[in-house]
């Protein structure tokens, strides 16, 4: 009976952050100074938290002075 020599097999785990490009983002209203906060959503209007910008129906107004999302610009933190 031969005793086989198991290979130890080392498995590098490349844990590669991603933050990166996963940072979420914030927009104010140029109008009223509102700020929406993508990693907050907007629950009360049904927007859950983690929602992108982009993913907000174009149809959607600011809550505050009833402004297009047009009107709202990237706030760079
Ligand atoms: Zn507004």
């Amino acid at each position: 009976m031969r005793q086989s020599l198991a290979s130890k097999t080392q498995v590098q785990n490349f844990d590669g952050k991603q933050c990166i490009t996963d940072v979420m983002k914030t927009y104010m209203c140029v109008v009223c100074g509102f700020v929406y906060d993508e990693e907050q959503g907007l629950p009360d209007q049904n927007i859950a938290p983690g929602t992108r910008w982009e993913d907000i129906p174009d149809t959607w107004t600011c809550p505050d002075c009833g402004a297009s999302k047009e009107e709202f610009e990237l706030i760079e933190i």
